[in-house]
């Protein structure tokens, strides 16, 4: 007699799409100047762009030189009243766009997935959530600054350009303009040309709190915007966050001006696992720090570095968990890994991609349905890495993560100090003493230790090297906004 085999049953997600229907997208959207959306001097207006569907957002204007020096005027003429009101009083501002963020979470996350493309699940667990606590936690500050800076008096700087790029374009507004308001600065901020909405989205918000015309200005546009504003007389200080090659295009547009500056750039960050540590949790953390919101993350753990005698166990449990990821729908609360933000942005992962396996490291991509609309890169992983390969060495800002090897702690420190930038690092093992040891020779802005890519407003945040300067969140964020007098 045969025994029946059972019939095998496969396991898989429903799709769990998160509905887009209750999201206020206007068809057209001005520029946020003086407190009200305004039509571009110009007239120009440019779609933004849904990268998982190729399809049009919204249409959005873009500003120029014209529209530059209104704003700056409107923000001057704003700032002295702003700065006047008891810190108290800011605060009350600021708690309420906070509290209106989170109101209006469900909106922004839908809104930030279809404009740049990354999983709901992110938009709304991280970004959102962190862009309200960013403001809570400043407008905690506002009625306490000097014990912010060492009981030393201080005076806001004035107004203040702010440029943001497009990996977390609602989160990086609130980490600009949260401190900067907070210290009575006026700010206009500049998000990038790929993912203005929900920078939009905020300008509606502020309306809606009621804080005073021309306190906040958003202008939308792409980098000749951004670089005009940067030139523009009447800016008190800089803060940018985005690629290198632009921070050293602006730090030489400002030097010899009393323009303060603050760059937070690339990375190339550490992720370094000793023996000791548990692995499966650090498979956990590298899968996190590597493709969390698609790799695109300035301090993304994209340099992996295993100890030789656990090497083969780590890659074998990091594959195994890559092949469950689940690439697609952003939209779909089930996703992992979501859409690249651009064509460009794809463009340029090709193309690092493409060398590396050119110089002979060995590339496995995991197989998987990629949607035909849509800029998309299935999660990648490199071994056989060497120091001097470009995978190695440049940021890919994309799922792409290169694996290298080390025998002892010095050799992981140097290993992980061996590169032109310093935002971040990971340690990963059992031993408090070793993670102490280790972190304090990392020349790295932020060190987690067994975890990663882990925000929080009261941290401090920022670069060594060529990942820039000046930080950002908890009491250090205050500093570069305000002037000390005595
Ligand atoms: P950019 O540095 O060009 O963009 C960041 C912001 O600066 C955007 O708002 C951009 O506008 C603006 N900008 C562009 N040129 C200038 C300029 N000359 N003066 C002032 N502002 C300018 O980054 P990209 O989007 O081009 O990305 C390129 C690479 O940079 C990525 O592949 C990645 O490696 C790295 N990057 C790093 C980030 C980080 O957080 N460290 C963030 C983003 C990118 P616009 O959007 O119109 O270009």
């Amino acid at each position: 007699m045969t025994i029946e085999t059972r019939t095998s049953i496969v396991w898989d997600y429903a799709p769990a799409p998160e509905s887009a229907d209750h999201i206020r997208v206007k068809d057209r959207y001005g520029l946020f100047l003086d407190g009200e959306f305004r039509e571009p001097a110009e007239g120009r207006y440019v779609p933004t762009i849904n990268p998982a569907t190729e399809q049009p957002v919204a249409e959005v204007a873009w500003a120029g030189p014209g529209d530059i020096a209104t704003a700056i005027e409107r923000a001057r003429d704003a700032q002295p009243g702003w700065a006047a009101l008891p810190g108290l009083e800011r605060a009350k501002y600021l708690f309420r766009i906070a509290r209106l963020i989170q109101e209006r979470s469900r909106e922004l996350a839908v809104a930030e997935t279809i404009d740049g493309g990354k999983p709901l699940r992110e938009s709304r667990d991280v970004d959102i959530p962190l862009a309200a606590a960013h403001f809570f936690h400043y407008a905690g500050w506002a009625d306490k600054l000097r014990y912010g800076v060492g009981a030393r008096e201080v005076t806001p700087l004035g107004v203040v350009g702010q440029i943001v790029p497009w990996n977390f374009p609602l989160l990086m507004a609130a980490w600009k303009l949260a401190p900067a308001l907070a210290c009575g600065n006026t700010a206009i901020l500049k998000p990038a040309e790929t993912t203005p909405l929900t920078a939009l989205l905020l300008a509606e918000i502020c309306q809606e709190a009621e804080l005073p015309p021309g306190v906040v200005t958003i202008l939308p546009g792409d980098g000749s915007t951004g670089a005009a504003l940067v030139r523009a007389p009447g800016i008190d200080k800089i803060a940018f966050t985005g690629s290198t090659a632009v921070g050293r295009d602006i730090q030489a547009a400002l030097a010899g001006q009393q323009v303060g500056l603050t760059l937070e750039l690339g990375g190339k960050s550490a992720n370094i696992v000793f023996e000791d540590a548990a692995l499966d949790q650090a498979v956990e953390g590298i899968v996190n720090g590597i493709f969390f919101n698609q790799g695109h993350v300035c301090c993304a753990g994209s340099r992996l570095l295993i100890q030789e005698s656990v090497r083969d166990e780590v890659v074998g449990k990091l594959w195994a968990r890559m092949r469950r990821l689940r690439i697609g729908d952003p939209l779909d609360k089930n996703t992992d890994v979501g859409a690249i933000n651009s064509a460009e942005q794809l463009e340029r992962i090709e193309l690092l991609v493409a060398a590396g396996e050119e110089e002979g490291a060995v590339r496995r991509t995991i197989e998987c349905e990629l949607p035909e609309r849509g800029y998309w890169f299935a999660p990648t992983l490199f071994t056989e890495v060497s120091p001097a390969h470009r995978i190695a060495v440049e940021e890919i800002f994309g799922p792409v993560v290169s694996v290298l090897t080390f025998r002892t702690q010095a050799e992981a420190i140097e290993k992980a100090n061996n590169s032109r930038y310093g935002l971040a690092a990971g340690i990963w093992t059992d031993k408090g003493s070793k993670a102490f040891e280790v972190a304090s020779a990392l020349q790295a802005g932020v060190v987690w230790q067994n975890t990663y890519n882990h925000f929080d407003p009261t941290a401090a945040f920022g670069g060594y090297k060529e990942s820039g300067f000046g930080r950002e969140g908890g009491p250090a964020g205050l500093r570069p906004y305000l002037r000390v007098v005595r």
